[in-house]
Parts: C-alpha cells; structure tokens; sequence
C-alpha cells in the first residue's frame, strides 16, 4: 500500500497538465493509467485551440452549450497556451497563426456579426470580413463563402508532443505514473480515499477523476451517480503536401475544421459521429461522415479535392448533458475532484492549474463554480454510499 497527496485517474492531456502542476506544487502524486497516456481522447483529438466561439449544437448533445459562458474561460487558457512551451521546456508544435470561421447563407453571416459581438466582450479580439475580403486574405477559400470571421488567437498544437511533455515535467517534479494500471475499486475510509488499481492500493486525501470518456464509470466506482455521457467522433487526415494553409478554418453553421499541421497533413474533422463507439476497444469510423465531412471541406476549401486521403479514425469524448465542460469537487465527496467534458484540450493548462488551485484552497484563475460536477448528480446533490 502506498501514500500519495494526490491520486490522478487517467493520463490523458488533462491527467498530465494536472500532474504537472500538482507536482510542481510540491505535492506527491501518483497518475494511474488504464492503458498507454495520451491514447484515447487526447490521442484522436483535432488538438485545435479554439478562441473564436465555438459551435451550437453537435450528434450526441442534448442542448447547445452556453458559447458565451466559454469565452472567457477559451480566452484565459488561450493566456495560459502561450506559455506552455517555454514552461515545459520543449516544443509542443504550437502554432497560433489565426483562424477563419465561414458563413455561406444570411442567416449564418448574422451569426457570425452575433458572436463578434460577445467574442469582444470576452477580450477575444475578432473581425468580419466579407467574402472577397475574406479570399483575398486567403485565396484558398471557395466562391460559397459569403463572410468570415478572423481571430488572430486560433491556433493549434499536436497532441502527441503535449501530453508527454506535460507528464515529463510532472515526472521531472517527483510524480509517479502507472501506465497500464486500471483502477477498479475506490472506497473512501477514514476520512481519505483509498483506490485499487492493477494489483496496487493507494491512499490519499485527494482523488482527481480525469478519465475523460470514463469519467462517470470512475466516479461510479466512488458511489457517485454523475450524467455524464460519451459520444465517438471521427477525423480525416490527407498525405502530406507542402506548406499552404497557413491557418485554421471552420464553419459557423456546419461542423468543418480544417488545418495543416508541422509534418504537412491537412486535419478535417469537427464532430461528425463515429459509426460506432467502443468504449473497451477502439472506436470506428464511417463512410457517412468521411463523405459528409470531405463534400463540406472540398466545399469551401476547394483545392482539398487535389489531395489524397491517408486515413480515418474515431476517438471517444466525454459529455456533459448542457455541453458544457465539468470542473470541481463532488458535492458530499470531500477531495473527490472532477474535470472534463467539453473542449478539454483547448481547456488542458486552464484546468490543470485550476485543479491545482482547487486542491490548494486558493481562487483559480477563472470562477468555475457553476460548472461543478454537482449539477451532473443524479442523486440530488448526495452520495451513494458503497461497501
Ligand atoms: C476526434 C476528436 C477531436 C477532438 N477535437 C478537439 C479539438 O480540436 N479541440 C479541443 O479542445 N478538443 C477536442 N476534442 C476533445 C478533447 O480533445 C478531448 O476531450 C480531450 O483530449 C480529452 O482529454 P482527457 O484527458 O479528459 O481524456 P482522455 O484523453 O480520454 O484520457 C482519459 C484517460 O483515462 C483513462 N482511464 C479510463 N478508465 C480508467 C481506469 N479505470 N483506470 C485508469 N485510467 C483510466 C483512459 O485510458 C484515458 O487515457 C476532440 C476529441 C476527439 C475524440
């Protein structure tokens, strides 16, 4: 049996940014991994840093989630984004040179003269172009686009490089992670929380379930009854082609993200579902949604048609009923924090340090509590005891 401050449940980006920032704390932590880090959510992600305003409605989601209750918090991790390389002492292929987000029909350019309206409220620097105006700032849009919005913040950066530069740095401060080491049992006892996992018992005060689309099933081990659900999302990767889209570009009305990333592949994705999602095994992409997802791209992004196609590939995301990210302690589980949900890559170095900032008692940098895991309970706010 050993002893830890902190128990972290999942190594996915989020499980390392905390990691990281706990142990620089100075807090002893331990991550435990079912499977390798960075492989399921963290490791299917487009890994686009999105500042504009982000989508209304996608497959898999009850209700929209509140776009202007995110800004503020898109805007602080975008803060937090520009500082991840230098902190971490290595590159993460962060890229922040701006995204286009396009309308084609009326109704979409009024949306998009809506959000600019609150993206400047929240601090998040935008401009509407018109559509002319809009290819001569980037030719390789297609004659549909009516407008765009430009946001010099968008930006991207490669999963594959952040998660394990953040578990570096939290191995660096004394953290200790378990790959391949599946938590199957959390009891709370004498006022802390004791957690089995692959043949190992640890003991502490604090547990952070970060288990992206298992967050429920792990919270659920803890006796606590969360509405959390999880939705397969698929992505679309071109070979590799020389430097020209230098930005990232969306749909207002459609899901569409499209950019190249450092080794020249062009990233189409943008929530369309999966065919079918296996939580235990890998998720799978179909031909529905290739088709859907390249007709929209080819549309607005017309030279797309010249390039040849790689691969496909599926992923599985966490989500909360109203969309919205969760972040907090569970109410009536004293040291049993939450974190997931909506955008969490976007979000990765903003919940990290919030969940250090929470595990310390201190304010975080942004006010999260109305997005805690309490209004997930199924039970009312309580606890289900477990033996
Ligand atoms: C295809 C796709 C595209 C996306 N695009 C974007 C994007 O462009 N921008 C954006 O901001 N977000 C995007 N997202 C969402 C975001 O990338 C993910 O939600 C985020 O990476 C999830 O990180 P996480 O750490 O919360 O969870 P995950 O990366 O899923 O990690 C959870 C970890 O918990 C582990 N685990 C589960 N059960 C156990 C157990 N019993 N014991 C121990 N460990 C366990 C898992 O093995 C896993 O490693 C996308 C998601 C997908 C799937």
């Amino acid at each position: 049996m050993k002893t830890a401050d902190v128990v972290i449940v999942g190594a996915g980006v989020l499980g390392a940014a905390a990691a990281s920032r706990l142990a620089r704390d100075g807090r002893r932590v331990i991550v435990l991994e079912r499977g390798a880090p960075g492989r399921e959510g963290t490791g299917t992600t487009a890994g686009n840093l999105h500042m504009q305003a982000v989508h209304t409605l996608r497959a898999g989601q009850a209700v929209p989630p509140a776009g202007a209750r995110l800004l503020p918090l898109q805007r602080a991790a975008g803060d937090l984004w520009e500082t991840v390389e230098e902190d971490l002492g290595t590159s993460v292929e962060l890229r922040r040179s701006g995204g286009f987000t396009v309308a084609e029909t009326e109704k979409q350019v009024r949306e998009l003269h809506d959000r600019r309206v609150r993206e400047t409220a929240a601090g998040i620097g935008t401009e509407v172009l018109d559509g002319d105006t809009a290819r001569a700032a980037l030719p390789l849009l297609g004659p549909t686009v009516a407008a765009a919005t430009w946001c010099p913040l968008d930006g991207y950066a490669n999963p594959l490089k952040v998660t394990p530069a953040y578990l570096a740095d939290a191995a660096r401060h004394g953290a200790e992670l378990a790959p391949f080491t599946p938590v199957t049992r959390i009891a709370r006892t004498g006022g802390t929380w004791r957690v089995e996992a692959g043949g190992r018992t640890v003991v502490a005060p604090v547990v952070v379930d970060v288990a992206g689309p298992w967050l429920g099933e792990i919270a659920a081990l803890a006796g606590i009854g969360l509405r959390m659900t999880s939705v397969a999302i698929q992505m679309h990767a071109t070979v590799r082609s020389p430097a020209t889209l230098p930005h990232l570009v969306r749909h207002v009305g459609e899901s569409l993200s499209v950019k190249q990333v450092a080794a020249g592949n062009l990233l189409i994705g943008d929530g369309w579902p999966a065919r079918a999602m296996d939580l235990t095994g890998r998720s799978e992409a179909g031909v529905d949604s290739l088709v859907g997802n390249m007709a929209l791209a080819v549309r607005v992004l017309p030279f797309v048609r010249e390039l040849r196609l790689l691969r496909m590939w599926a992923g599985p995301l966490a989500a909360a009923p109203d969309g919205m990210p969760v972040i907090g302690e569970v109410p009536g589980a004293p040291g049993f924090l939450v974190a997931g949900g909506a955008y969490a890559f976007t979000f990765a170095p903003l919940w990290g340090e919030t969940l250090r900032c929470l595990v310390a008692g201190t304010a975080p940098p942004v006010d999260v509590a109305d997005l805690g895991p309490g209004r997930l309970m199924e039970h009312a706010g309580t606890r289900r005891e477990r033996c």
